[in-house]
Order: structure tokens, then sequence, then C-alpha cells
């Protein structure tokens, strides 16, 4: 069988063909403008693992001039999909487009297998109701500051209630409303990182907006977008049903990659918006002056500024937390968390985040607080300091938990 006819039978529904003819893996004019802005490319100098080289390797393979091989797989699983390389591109190659059907190639054709315990931590994403039970004992020893691995950042989730429970409770209590909104709780941060999503609905009622959450809602897939498994279809359908069923202005995400992967469910048919730019927009009420010897420095996600294609976290929601911020150095860059690179590539996702995170080491500030808005980033910077990366103590924190002052009960 040829290879091309191969890609065309395991490409899934709703994404792309890849094959002999497709004007997506020709549309690179090899110009190299994505080089300087790639990670594994800047750290390894192997232009292979570039943009511009991956999409030579998947180009020579789908027109059968280079044979299906280990490497290219390998070169593959290397890019972190911070997507970078697509505002760098003039030709604007599609590149995570591409990337995400190359992926599912891969394991559709038996020649990569994402690790097993990916593999179940992917199964139990898409169960949210069975994760956030087997997550319980991860809620209750963060809630005692015991953080048994290195990518868990300190919080107190709550262990029993739910958030949507949780704003129902708050939205009977005050009535807000403004605009009318469901919130995308996700399945990692509804079943360990919680607290986040509690925060997001106190800030969203203090300001006037009515928060739906349905529970009907499953994970948005990113996770399984980024191991390659085609259940991502299955997770995208059932969320479009429930967000489109729900009689909401917009769905919110505070979570930039999760929110990234429901623009794709949705396929503008319901706006979707990163909370703090759905914040910015209707004008976010300003907390009191925080202690001015803190120092808040703010790192920007890939998928908000490269994916969702914003220009960053809006400068008057930065303003309304009352504390004294700046924008981290490179804030721009990727730290390395790549949705689960930081566990399949933990020695590349450590060297990209060790220039990043340097700064740190010398920041002004007490205490120093790390912020951004995407779950996964807030656990590659806590790594750093449980890797060594950074010696002295600092907080991670979502730009929300910020915002949030704890005035709405
Ligand atoms: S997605 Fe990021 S790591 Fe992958 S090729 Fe593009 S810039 Fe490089
Ligand atoms: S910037 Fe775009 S067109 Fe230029 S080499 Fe990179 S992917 Fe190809």
């Amino acid at each position: 069988m040829k290879d091309s006819e191969t890609s065309q039978q395991k490409s899934a529904p709703g994404l792309p063909v890849l094959d002999a003819s497709s004007a997506l893996l020709t549309s690179c004019v090899h110009c190299g403008f994505c080089l300087e802005v790639c990670p594994t490319y800047q750290q390894s100098g192997d232009e292979n693992n570039s943009p511009r080289g991956r999409l030579r390797l998947w180009r020579q393979e789908a027109q059968g001039r280079l044979e299906p091989d280990w490497w290219t797989v390998q070169y593959t699983q290397e890019c972190v999909g911070c997507l970078a390389c697509e505002p760098a591109c003039p030709a604007k190659v599609p590149y995570g487009e591409i990337l995400e059907e190359v992926r599912h190639q891969h394991v559709q054709q038996g020649r990569h297998l994402p690790p097993l315990p990916l593999r179940l931590a992917a199964w139990l994403a898409a169960r949210p109701g069975w994760f956030s039970f087997v997550a319980l004992p991860v809620r209750m020893l963060r809630r005692v500051g015991i953080l048994p691995h290195r990518l868990l950042f300190a919080g107190q989730p709550a262990v029993v209630e739910t958030t949507a429970a949780y704003a129902a409770r708050l939205m009977a209590r005050h009535r807000p409303t403004g605009p009318r909104v469901a919130l995308l709780t996700g399945c990692l941060m509804e079943a360990v990182f919680r607290e986040i999503n509690f925060a997001t609905v106190r800030v969203l009622i203090r300001n006037n907006v009515q928060v739906v959450v349905p529970e009907q809602q499953g994970c948005c897939g990113a996770m399984h977008e980024h191991l390659g498994l085609s259940s991502v279809q299955q997770l995208r359908e059932v969320n479009r049903q429930v967000f489109l069923a729900a009689d909401v202005d917009a769905v919110v995400a505070n979570s930039s990659g999760c929110g990234l992967s429901t623009m794709k469910t949705l396929g503008g048919r319901l706006p979707v918006r990163d909370v703090l730019d759905f914040l910015g927009e209707i004008g976010v009420q300003a907390n009191s002056p925080q202690p001015a010897k803190s120092r808040v420095y703010v790192d920007l996600p890939c998928h908000l500024v490269h994916g969702q294609k914003l220009p960053g976290i809006p400068q008057s929601v930065l303003d309304a937390t009352g504390y004294h911020w700046e924008l981290a150095p490179q804030a721009r860059d990727c730290c390395g968390s790549g949705g689960v690179y930081n566990l399949q590539q933990p020695e590349n996702a450590q060297q990209i985040l060790k220039h990043k995170s340097q700064f740190l080491n010398t920041a002004e500030g007490d205490p120093v607080i790390l912020a951004t808005s995407n779950h996964v980033c807030m656990m590659q910077w806590q790594s750093a300091g449980r890797c060594g990366l950074v010696q002295r103590s600092y907080q991670v924190r979502h730009v929300i938990q910020l915002l949030d002052t704890g005035e709405v009960t």
C-alpha cells in the first residue's frame, strides 16, 4: 500500500488529509523565518528539529520520497506544539493543524504508542467523574501542602464540592444580571486544581457575569490531541453539543490550551473567550493596592498568544489585580510545558524552561509571584523550583487568582 493511501484512509473526521497532493504540506516556502522562534531548534541546532525540517520530513514521507522512518516520529515527538512558528511564517503554513494530523497518523499506523501512564491519564480525563474521584487524595494533599510530584503547585481546592455546584450556589445568592457565560471547567483543572475554577466563578460573579457550568461537559480533548489519540473527536462532539445547548453568550476558558481546543470544537458557532480577555472587554473591578514590596511577573501561555492569537493579557486586567506587575523576560516564548510535553520529554522541557526561569533567581519582590493563565504552564513553572533551576522561594499563581478578592462568598 502506498503511503499516500495510508494517509487518506487513516485521517480522522475533522482533520485534514495529508497526502502527496496536500497543499498543506507544500505550502512551506523554506524561508526559515520560523527557525529563530522554535525552541527545539534553538536548543538543538538541528534542522530536522525545526518547523521547516519537520514539514520537509512529513512531505517527503507523504510523497513516497522517504521511507516511513523512526526518526520522523522522534522529531515529531520532540515538537512542543507551542505554535510559535505560525505567526512567524509569511506563507501562513497551518503548522498546528498539520501537526495534529501527523501525530494522529503516527498512532493510527502503529508507529508511535504513547506511554501507558499517559494513555491511562487520557482514559481518566475522558471520564471526569472518575478522574475527580481518583484525584480526591491529590486535592487533599494539596490542601495540607504536601506536593507529591514536581509539577504540583500549592493550593486549596475544595475536596468534595464541584465547580458546577459551587457556581449554582453563588448564582442563587448573588443573582448577577450581566452577560451569561458557560465556564469550561476542564479535566485536570477540575480534578486537581479546582480552586482556580472557584476563583474564576467568584471573579465573574463579582463583575456581574452570569455563570453557568454545564455538568455534562467533558474534557476538551487537548491532552488526547497532544497524544495523537482519535478519541479527541468524540470528546469534542460531546462538548460541542453541551455548549451549543447551554443558551449562553459565550464559553469562557481559564486555561488557554483548553480554550484553544474548545475553539476548534465549536468552530465559530459560539464564541469561546479566554476569561481574562473577556474580563478586559467588559471592564473588571479593580482591587485595592497590594503590598508595595510584592512583585508579579507575568508569563504569556503559547496557546494564548500563538494559538488563540491574542496580543496578551489585557493591561487593564493586570492593573486591576492591584499588584506591581511586569511581563516576565521572554514572556512570549515557550516555557516547555506543551500539554503533556513535560511528561513525555522531561529533559527537553527542562532545558527550555531553564533559559526562561533564570531571572527568578535575582528577581526583586517579597513575595515574588510568577503569574500566568494556563494550569499546565503553572505546573511547569512550579517544577523550576523543584528541579533546582530556581533556588529561591516564589509563588506560582493564575492571574484570575490575583483578581479574586474572596469578597463573593
Ligand atoms: S510548534 Fe513550537 S516546537 Fe514545534 S516546530 Fe513550531 S515553534 Fe518549534
Ligand atoms: S516560516 Fe513558514 S514558510 Fe518559512 S520555513 Fe518556516 S514554515 Fe516554511
